[in-house]
């Protein structure tokens, strides 16, 4: 067991005390995606430099000028996400103008089978805990302004960004709020989405509904004009390149009715960020993280790790931030 395993597993262990339900839950066959396996970067990252552990850096360091090292998933150094970003942009565009590096992610997911199982890599079997994790999140953040909304008959919105087949949705955000809003730029997801009544609420008694199903991606989506309570980012932003990212939760604010919140949950990489080059994306540190929310105009109001997850896949955050004022 190398560094980053030994890391992982010592993160996974402390996320999952007091957590009955791990044990059930640990595994250690299958390959994820969206979860992201740790497998490659297992056999990969012997030769890397070892670096003082990211998450034990102490939290007053400055994020707003911070370097961050990039590797792909075979352990090769890319630079700092500056260099890496800027050959990023010098990559290239389609015969639609549109990027390269975007491309390559949708032409990915195009070909991954519209279910549970296919948007999270073959870990469809997380989904519940997930829920748990999210719910009890939501509740801790944000349940006191439900309650009042409930109470002056207010309709509660959340926006579900990167939705893929709808699973945040049916599985979480459509228990707690009135009105939800998929968007996601894979037609084959969106489509499965919009037929599953999990998903809509066609059938729910409480009347709580899907209403927008958004065919965009995030670098070009404009939320409307302080609609949402909440903003649910999940597993997609690695996706997104800094700026765009920076610029996506820029126009999250907007979006936000007062007090609102934005919640991003996403896989740490250890430090800097790793490439898939599989599917073109980048899984980002904690640090990069809170440099990128920080860019963004941001303050982080709470700050989770996903607990009882199977020990190979990376850490999950769960950041909670609004708009500083
Ligand atoms: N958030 C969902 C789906 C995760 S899979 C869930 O947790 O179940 C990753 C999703 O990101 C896929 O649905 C993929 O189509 C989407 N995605 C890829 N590139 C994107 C982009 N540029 N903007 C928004 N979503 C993107």
């Amino acid at each position: 067991m190398n560094d980053n395993d030994r890391w992982a597993r010592e993160r996974a262990r402390e996320c999952a005390s007091g957590n009955e339900e791990t044990s059930e839950l640990e595994t250690t066959d299958g390959r994820g995606r969206a979860t992201r396996e740790r497998e490659r970067e297992r056999h990969s990252s012997e030769d890397v430099v070892r670096q003082p552990m990211a998450h034990a850096r102490k939290s007053s360091q400055k994020t707003s000028k911070a370097t961050f090292e990039g590797r792909d998933d075979l352990g090769r150094a890319l630079g700092s996400h500056d260099v890496f970003w800027a050959r990023v942009a010098r990559g290239g565009t389609t015969s639609e103008g549109k990027p390269l590096w975007y491309a390559r992610g949708i032409e990915y997911w195009d070909a991954v089978d519209a279910n549970v199982e296919g948007v999270l890599g073959g870990f469809g079997r997380v989904s519940d805990v997930d829920a748990r994790d999210n719910g009890a999140l939501l509740r801790a953040t944000y349940g006191e302004t439900l309650r009042a909304r409930a109470a002056s008959g207010e309709r509660a919105t959340a926006l579900d960004c990167g939705a893929g087949v709808g699973r945040v949705t049916s599985s979480f955000l459509i228990k707690y709020f009135d009105e939800v809003d998929l968007v996601e730029p894979v037609g084959h997801f969106l489509q499965a989405a919009r037929a599953d009544e999990n998903v809509t609420g066609a059938k729910r008694s409480d009347g709580h509904r899907a209403v927008g199903f958004f065919k965009v991606p995030l670098e070009e989506f404009v939320p409307e004009r302080a609609r949402y309570d909440a903003i649910w980012i999940q597993w997609c932003v690695g996706h997104l390149t800094d700026d765009d990212l920076v610029a996506f939760l820029k126009r999250c604010g907007e979006g936000l009715k007062p007090g609102g919140i934005i919640v991003l949950k996403e896989n740490n990489a250890k430090e800097g960020f790793i490439l898939d080059l599989e599917d073109s994306s980048i899984t980002r540190s904690h640090e990069y993280f809170l440099y990128i929310i920080n860019k963004a105009g941001m303050k982080v109001v709470e700050h989770r790790y996903q607990t009882g997850f199977p020990v190979e896949l990376y850490p999950v955050s769960m950041y909670v931030f609004q708009p500083r004022l």
